[in-house]
């Protein structure tokens, strides 16, 4: 008779199982506790068990309770397997393909736990690769403070380059606007003119949002502006600038963005910010969210509608202004907008700015 040894679980022993010596007698399993014997009667379970499902259960009922014997691992378990009665094999080889499932999760799981260990390696290697995918989950790993970082050397950069207008009604005009558009940011929005007469915005990376004095005197309304606005903070709080910077300068940015390298090796990538071209998804993605974010600050969404559809209409011609160069504006896109917007009901608050006020200080100068 060979005998194994497991544990055995159910009414009358203790909570934790008693140690058992157990054989097979025929069909049935007889366990021998330090004080007496329990055969297990059919219908026998077999099933995967305990921590990772490393372990075999024998479970069944009788007139007392339900009983439950794990048997050891190793030798008991090559023994306990040999006697297994036939009316089991089709059991056990479900438990075995159940526990290297549970086997292939675990392992998974550590993986898993590698990777999150190993987060700037992958991050530099995530880089190489460069999906969008992987930039979009990289650059959640990076904090607004190192962001806006990047935001002050864009700043930098287009002080030097450009005349910029830091105060006056219409960096006040597009402050109010913009804060309305921002409840609850993680970032500290800068909000300026660039004297330019380019129709033309762009939100930098870290919450520096340029608005060329051209595109304030083509905005009829200041709900036009609005809507330029909240196209630009989407495009900010959904970090497509950030992922631009990281998509075009690879490794180097990564390492600037995750540490702090310095700014020196990011010189090159600022000359492409300022004419980075927004992949088609995302110029969708910060219309609905500005729309939404529209809606949210109770602002009429219809100068929006009505900008881009201005936009759309020069799209036709042979010069374009250069806001349709780093947005690209088209009709599908002002038609996409015009729907959403309908969706959307007021009442709107009126804009308490004069707007007449707001243009005529950007033409004055
Ligand atoms: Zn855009």
């Amino acid at each position: 008779m060979s005998t194994f040894t497991g544990r055995l679980f159910g009414p009358g022993l203790a909570g934790t199982g008693e140690p058992v010596t157990a054989h097979w007698l025929h069909d049935t399993l007889v366990c021998q506790t330090s004080t007496r014997s329990i055969s297990a009667t059919a219908p026998l379970r077999l099933r995967e068990g305990g921590f990772n499902a490393t372990q075999l259960n024998l479970t069944w009922s009788d007139a007392d309770g339900d009983f439950v014997f794990g048997v050891d691992d190793g030798a008991a378990r090559a023994t306990f397997l040999a006697g297994l009665p036939a009316a089991l094999q089709a059991e056990l080889a479900q438990a075995q393909r159940g526990q290297s499932r549970v086997q292939r999760r675990f392992r998974w799981a550590l993986v898993v736990v590698a990777l999150v260990l190993a987060v700037p390696l992958v991050a530099l290697t995530a880089l190489v690769v460069r999906s969008d995918a992987v930039i979009a989950w990289l650059v959640d790993w990076v904090p607004p403070a190192q962001e806006a970082k990047l935001g002050d050397l864009v700043l930098a950069q287009t002080r030097a380059e450009m005349k910029v207008i830091e105060t006056g009604p219409a960096v006040d005009a597009i402050r109010s606007l913009g804060e309305k558009l921002t409840p609850n940011t993680a970032y500290t929005y800068r909000w300026l003119v660039v004297d330019r007469p380019d129709t033309n915005a762009l939100a930098a990376p870290g919450g520096v949002v340029l608005v060329f004095s051209g595109l304030l005197l083509a905005a009829d309304t200041p709900e036009e502006l609005a809507g330029v606005l909240a196209h630009e903070v989407a495009h900010a709080e959904l970090r497509h600038g950030l992922q631009g910077v990281v998509k075009s300068a690879g490794v180097q940015a990564g390492a600037w963005l995750l540490g702090d390298v310095g700014g020196a090796v990011m010189s090159g990538v600022l000359a492409d910010l300022l004419d980075m071209k927004f992949s088609r998804s995302a110029e969708e993605q910060a219309d609905q969210e500005g729309l939404r974010r529209l809606a949210a600050a109770r602002i009429n969404p219809a100068g929006m509608v009505t900008f881009m559809d201005k936009l759309a209409k020069k799209d036709g011609g042979a010069k374009l202004p250069a806001w349709l160069s780093t947005h690209p504006a088209s009709a599908e896109r002002a038609a996409q907008l015009r729907l959403a917007a309908a969706d959307l009901k007021g009442p709107w608050q009126a804009i308490g700015l004069d707007w007449a006020a707001v243009r005529q200080s950007v033409l004055r100068r």
